[in-house]
Formats: structure tokens, C-alpha cells, sequence
């Protein structure tokens, strides 16, 4: 046999199955191939007989299939057709009845295919009844190997064959998990050298089995302890492979010079202050101070600033780019919607006041003018946004993504202040930086989901965090209720009432839907659960809904993601100017804006949301030293998780308390956003949220191996994982392109 090395061809192992897996999974090596660890693992011992069956007992069996026949019916819910496998599966002395649905019709194709008649397999699943005889719905399947169909025995000798805990590799519909299966197991068998990134003092210390030792053991273990030191073992590497890259980017960064921004007195910052209408807090003190120790610095400032909604991030984020300008310099703010973009412009130009009319009529002699950039924005008004920065006329330019792009170009990029990161990616912070030239740009990076400190280390480890805690004083309190339509439908009148007394008392209130309109989707898992209940609340229903029935004769406006740049800010201009009492809108709001006035919010179909985005929506209101009333409106029953978070939601204003909540039952995914989760981020085994202890081990880990070898020339392997690590990224970055 041929010897092979990890980054051997994956047609070495997987033959003519290869271009298929390549397909699916986006594999090219058998190093990527073995990195497919199984989905699933099922004891061969507690495979059950098909006897003394119970309702919902979990069983695992292996069975040959003696009928399977595809029906098709109209999908009254959807439209169109779904698709019904009837299978029947017999063991030596039973039968049982499993029913597999699909809404596709090449999957159920590929189902009715792959389980046909006189197949043998693996069936796992939850015992249900239909009409009066046991069955299983949609069980996960696993049948033996292709070319064996015939031939039960030949099945079930194979079925002897296997480890003793059988392994269900993730599958589509063209790679199924016994093509993976085979194709993994070749590999092991003829792979010389496994790759070692873990330095052998740090495995023995650890206790962590050998690199080879782990990747047979993920693989094919013979029981649950074996699996388990396999996992823990590749997942220290994992951590280790991430915690290197930001150990390096750390130290590029001290080494990089950048230019000390130490401003001037009597300067632009100097004249805000003396203007600023109230007293900044101790912590927007301290916070400021730190920035502002950062951009006298001879090295480029780094730093993640996490605050509560309200906290007033953005005058320690505006203080910092009025020193910038000061020292000669521009500063941009990134903001995540054009919504946002737009207020933070509107607030910046009210703020500064005479101070951003520099070079106008009026305008003070030492001030800098203000810019917005958006994507939406009609050509000629973005010719003179792009040309205030270029020429650096503006000191400072607010703008959203199109920012990012390569036409726009600074005089002399000081300072790039992020809002609400959690929405951009790393790789998007670079392109921005990139753009002040030869020397990098300060970087502060300004947050309101508060990140676990293992998420902040994964994630944006080489960012130095701040966190602001305290409200600025006269905050009012926000009063949150949960309003439950299911049990009492007669509330929603009173909620509706409720809007109109604060309107007659003056203030404004926002009613918040999950959906702009019929057509429009929400994530697929909104959708998909959509399919399941009542409609949700749209934008488009709800707003003429009320200004002709409950609300007559306030005035009504409406807000959401779809309409164009212009009527978005000129909507958000008369609610903020008082000339709409209520504000129908999607979750547009979420993030930042800023309208004193407002003091209560209705969300509807509140269960839709998360923990964290509920708490950012309602910061919105009791902004203006008025208190601030936020009913969350809801069909969910009683009892239910939905309603369990909603009521956590009423119960704490703490938003550090809810996004630990909301941690727990998101996936990683969310929490690490779509750029750092899945396989190309290279973590597979190792969660932010629940291996803090690896990460930290890991950490201190890849700071000594990176203080000790920078370029890592004596850990060639950590140094090809590193490679492949940012090549996938590199990649990522380009596929989003
Ligand atoms: P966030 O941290 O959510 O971005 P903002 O910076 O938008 O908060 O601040 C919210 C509001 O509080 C703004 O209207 C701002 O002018 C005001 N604010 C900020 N700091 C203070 C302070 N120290 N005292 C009173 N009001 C403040
Ligand atoms: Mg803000």
C-alpha cells in the first residue's frame, strides 16, 4: 500500500467518490477528510430487538428493508407537493413501520434510492404510534455498504466488523455517512504521519493522548472513554490553533508603530467638552482616559469598548475621534445599518454644533466638517462624501459597509471606530484599516452585547477590553411586561390604549414587528416555524391596522429595512423632530437609535426574538429621563421556554445577566458569528460557551510558544495548521466578497 500524508490528494482514499465529497463538504485533502469527525456515535451494545416496545422509548436496531414505497401528496400548508417514504423493516422475528417525510423532491428521491427494498441498516429513533401500531418518524438511518443490498448476511457481517460504538458521519443527499466512513477508515489505515501541533511537554502535562492516537479514536473508538480522551485531545488543538493566530496578530501588532494622536489644547476636544450638556460618568472618565492614553501611544490602539445600552459609549467614541482630528488626523465610524449611520451623523452634527461647520459660513474657524457615506446614497451626494475624505475635509465620516469599499479613500486615517461589532467580521475591520495606508489606524471597536470572556478571548483576542457599567444618572428605569394574548386576548386593546395615553401625555412610543410583510422572510428558522403557527405580526398589516382602529388619528409612521436610504431618514428625522407619535418598524430599531422622546414600546410576537435583542429594543425608550414602558406581547402558552425567556426579560434590566442566558441557549454559531463558526474557523469540537478551562489552558499555551518561536520555525506543524487556517479564511472572506 501506497503511503500517504495529510495533505496527500483525497482521491488517494475516497477514489471516485472524491469530486462527490468535495462537493458537498468542500474537501480537497485527506487532512480535511479526517477533520470530518462522526455526527453520532450508537453503542453496537444497545442495539435493541424489536419486542416490548413503549411510547417514545429511543431505540437503535439493525433491519432489512422489505418494502418502501414513495407517496406523493398536496402540501396543503406550503403549496406544491411533499413526499411520504412508507418503509416496512424486518429483524429475524419482527416488523416496524418507519415513515420518513420530505418537502424536496430530489431528497425524497435520494431517500426512496438509498432505502430500498432489500437494503440492510442501522435505524435509530423515537418509538411513536400510528393507528394503533408502533412506528418511527423520520429515524436516522445508516445502511450498509453499497453493492452488499442483496445480501443481508454480507450486511451483517460487516455489522460484526465495526468498532463497537458505530460512528454516523454528517451526510448529504449525494455523500452518504458509509462512503465518508470508508474512504476515513482507508485513510488511517495508510497515512504515515499524523500532523502534531501540541509540543510534547504540553501534551504529557495535560494528559492528552498522541495525535495519532486521537484521530483513530475519534474515528473508530471501541468505547465511550476512548471517544471522549479523543475529543479532548483535537480539542486542545483546536483551541491551541486559534489562540496562536491571535498570540501572533497580538505581537505584530506591539511591534507595529502607528502615529501618537496626543491632539492639542484648546483644541476641537477641549471646546466639546466645555459645551457638553452634562457630566461625563466615572466610567466614560476612566474608559476616555484609557482611549486616550491608547492614541498617544506609538502602536495601534486595539480596543473593545462593552456597555449597556444607554451607557454613553458614543461620546467616549466621539471624544476619542475629536482628539484624532486635533492631531491632524480623520476618523471613520462603521455603523452596522444605514438607520444608525444616519443618527450617528444627525447626533455627531447636533453634538459638535458649530464645531462640525468648519471651512462654512457660520462655522467655527478651527472646526471639521462631518460625512456620510452610505450605500444608498444618490451619486451626487456621495461624490462629495468621497471627496470630503479623500481631501480630508471631514475630520469625520460615518457610513456603513460602504465605507468597506475600495473607492473610498482617506487623506490621513487616524482612527476607525466600530459600532455594535457583533455584526461585523474581523476581516471587515481589516479592510478598513487597510485603508489608512503604511501605518495601521487606532481601532475601537464599541459593543452592547456584553461577550463572555472566552467568547471575548476566541474571538477578539487581540482586542483590550473596556466596559462602561454604570447608566449615566436620570436614566429612568424601564417597566417591562409581558402581555399574554394567549391566555388574555382582551390585553391587547389595553396595550393599544396604553400607546395612546403616552402620546396624549407627549411622548412617542414604537410598536415593533417581527416581519415587514407578508412575503418577507425572516431567518429560516422563522420561517420554518411560521409554517407551524398563526402568522406573525407584519409591518405592513399592523401599521394601517392601527392608525385606522385602535390609533385613529395619532400619527402613525413606518420603518423597516426595505424602503429606500431617503424615506428611512426622513422618517427617522420626524420622529425624532416629534411629527410621528407612533413608529411601526422591524427590528431596524434595534441597535442605537436615539430618540429622547420615546417612552414605550410595544414588541409584538415577542417570543420571536432573543434575550439579548429584546433588551438592546427596549433600551430605545426611557432614554429622555421620562421612565420608559416596554410590553412584550405574546402568543406563546404558559409554561413554555418562549414564554420562561420573555418573562427573564421582564424581570432583569441586566443586560450582562440576559446575554449570559441567551449564551446558553444559542448555538455557537450565533454567538461566534457565520465568519468564525462551522468548519472553516477549523473549531469543530471546541465550544467558546462551554470549554472556557481548554481556552485558557490553550492561551497561556500559545503565548509562551509564540514568545519563545515567533515565526514558529521549530513547530512546523502548529505552523501549517496556522497556514491552513487562514488560507480557509482567506477563502471565506473571498466567497462574501
Ligand atoms: P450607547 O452606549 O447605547 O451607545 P449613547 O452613547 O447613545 O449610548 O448614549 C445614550 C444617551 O445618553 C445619549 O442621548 C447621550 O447623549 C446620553 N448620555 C451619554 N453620556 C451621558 C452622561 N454622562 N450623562 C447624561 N447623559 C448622557
Ligand atoms: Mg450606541
Amino acid at each position: 500500500m501506497t503511503a500517504i500524508t495529510w495533505d496527500s490528494k483525497l482521491s488517494a482514499v475516497a477514489g471516485s467518490a472524491a469530486s462527490k465529497i468535495e462537493k458537498a463538504f468542500g474537501y480537497r485533502t485527506v487532512g480535511e477528510l479526517l477533520g470530518h469527525y462522526p455526527r453520532r456515535y450508537v453503542d453496537k451494545g444497545g442495539v435493541s430487538d424489536l419486542e416490548n416496545l413503549t411510547l417514545d422509548e429511543h431505540i437503535t436496531f439493525v433491519a432489512r428493508v422489505v418494502r418502501s414505497q414513495q407517496k406523493a401528496y398536496p402540501d396543503r400548508r406550503r403549496g406544491g407537493m411533499a413526499y411520504r417514504l412508507e418503509v416496512v423493516v424486518a429483524t429475524e422475528h419482527d416488523r416496524l413501520a418507519l415513515t420518513f417525510f420530505d418537502k424536496k423532491k430530489h431528497l425524497a428521491d435520494w431517500r426512496a434510492r438509498t432505502i430500498a427494498e432489500g437494503s440492510t441498516g442501522l435505524f435509530s429513533g423515537k418509538v411513536g404510534r400510528f393507528r394503533n401500531d408502533w412506528q418511527l418518524t423520520n429515524p436516522q438511518t445508516k445502511i450498509f455498504g453499497a453493492g452488499h443490498e442483496d445480501e443481508a448476511g454480507l450486511a451483517l457481517a460487516e455489522f460484526d466488523a465495526m468498532p463497537d460504538l458505530l460512528t454516523i458521519y454528517p451526510a448529504t443527499s449525494t455523500v452518504q455517512s458509509w462512503q465518508i466512513q470508508d474512504a476515513i477508515t482507508l485513510a488511517l489505515r495508510m497515512i504515515e504521519e499524523v500532523p502534531d501541533v501540541l509540543p510534547e511537554a504540553v501534551r504529557r502535562e495535560h494528559g492528552l493522548l498522541d495525535a495519532r492516537q486521537a484521530l483513530e479514536w475519534i474515528h473508530r473508538p471501541d468505547s465511550w472513554g476512548e471517544k471522549g480522551a479523543a475529543e479532548k485531545r483535537l480539542r486542545f488543538d483546536e483551541a491551541l490553533v486559534t489562540q496562536t493566530a491571535l498570540a501572533q496578530r497580538r505581537a505584530v501588532l506591539a511591534a507595529l508603530a502607528a502615529e501618537p494622536r496626543t491632539g492639542r489644547p484648546g483644541g476641537l476636544l477641549d471646546r466639546f467638552d466645555e459645551r457638553l450638556p452634562f457630566t461625563l460618568t466615572d466610567g466614560q472618565q476612566q474608559v476616555s482616559a484609557q482611549v486616550l492614553d491608547d492614541l498617544a501611544a506609538g502602536h495601534p490602539m486595539h480596543r473593545l469598548l462593552q456597555g449597556e445600552v444607554g451607557s454613553g459609549k458614543t461620546v467616549v467614541a466621539l471624544r476619542a475621534m475629536l482628539r484624532v482630528v486635533d492631531s491632524g488626523g480623520q476618523a471613520a465610524l462603521l455603523a452596522p445599518t444605514e438607520v444608525l449611520a444616519q443618527q450617528h451623523h444627525r447626533s455627531i452634527v447636533e453634538m459638535l454644533g458649530d464645531l462640525a461647520a468648519g471651512g462654512m459660513l457660520g462655522g467655527d474657524a478651527d472646526g471639521t466638517q462631518v460625512a456620510l457615506l452610505t450605500g444608498s446614497m444618490g451619486a451626487a451626494a456621495r461624490r462629495s462624501a468621497l471627496l470630503d475624505a479623500a481631501s480630508g475635509t471631514a475630520g469625520i465620516v460615518v457610513g456603513t459597509h460602504a465605507l468597506l469599499e475600495d473607492k473610498v479613500q482617506f487623506a490621513d486615517l487616524g482612527l476607525v471606530v466600530v459600532d455594535e461589532q457583533h455584526r461585523f467580521g474581523v476581516e471587515q475591520r481589516a479592510a478598513l484599516t487597510e485603508k489608512a495606508g503604511a501605518t495601521p489606524p487606532h481601532v475601537l471597536v464599541m459593543t452592547a452585547t456584553p461577550i463572555p470572556r472566552t467568547v471575548a478571548m476566541t474571538v477578539f483576542g487581540d482586542l483590550e477590553t473596556s466596559t462602561l457599567v454604570e447608566l449615566p444618572r436620570g436614566r429612568a428605569p424601564i417597566q417591562t411586561n409581558v402581555v399574554p394574548l394567549r391566555d388574555q386576548p382582551g390585553w391587547i386593546e389595553r396595550v393599544w390604549a396604553r400607546l395612546r395615553e403616552e402620546v396624549e401625555a407627549g411622548r412617542q412610543c414604537y410598536v415593533v414587528c417581527p416581519r415587514i410583510d407578508d412575503t418577507s422572510k425572516g431567518s429560516d428558522e422563522e420561517t420554518a416555524a411560521a409554517d407551524e403557527g398563526p402568522a406573525l405580526a407584519a409591518v405592513a398589516d399592523i401599521a394601517p391596522m392601527l392608525e385606522t382602529g385602535a390609533l385613529e388619528g395619532l400619527r402613525v409612521g413606518v420603518m423597516h429595512g426595505r424602503l429606500p436610504a431617503d424615506e428611512k431618514e426622513r422618517t427617522m428625522r420626524s420622529f425624532a423632530d416629534g411629527d410621528i407619535d407612533v413608529l411601526v418598524s422591524t427590528t431596524v430599531i434595534e441597535v442605537g437609535v436615539d430618540v429622547g422622546n420615546a417612552t414605550a414600546m410595544v414588541i409584538l410576537d415577542a417570543d420571536r426574538f432573543g434575550v439579548s435583542q429584546l433588551h438592546q429594543m427596549r433600551g430605545r425608550v426611557g432614554r429622555g429621563g421620562h421612565p420608559g414602558l416596554c410590553l412584550l406581547v405574546t402568543n406563546a402558552e404558559a409554561g413554555t421556554p418562549a414564554r420562561e425567556r420573555l418573562a427573564a426579560v421582564a424581570a432583569t434590566s441586566d443586560g450582562f445577566e440576559l446575554s449570559r442566558l441567551d449564551l446558553e441557549q444559542r448555538r455557537e454559531g450565533d454567538v461566534l458569528g457565520a465568519s468564525q463558526s462551522g468548519r472553516r474557523s477549523g473549531l469543530k469540537l471546541l465550544s467558546v460557551i462551554r470549554h472556557e478551562e481548554v481556552i485558557a489552558q490553550a492561551r497561556g499555551v500559545a503565548e509562551g510558544v509564540v514568545a519563545d518561536d515567533p515565526a514558529l520555525s521549530r513547530h512546523p506543524d502548529l505552523r501549517h495548521a496556522l497556514e491552513r487556517l487562514r488560507e480557509s479564511e482567506q477563502a471565506d472572506y473571498l466567497e462574501k466578497a
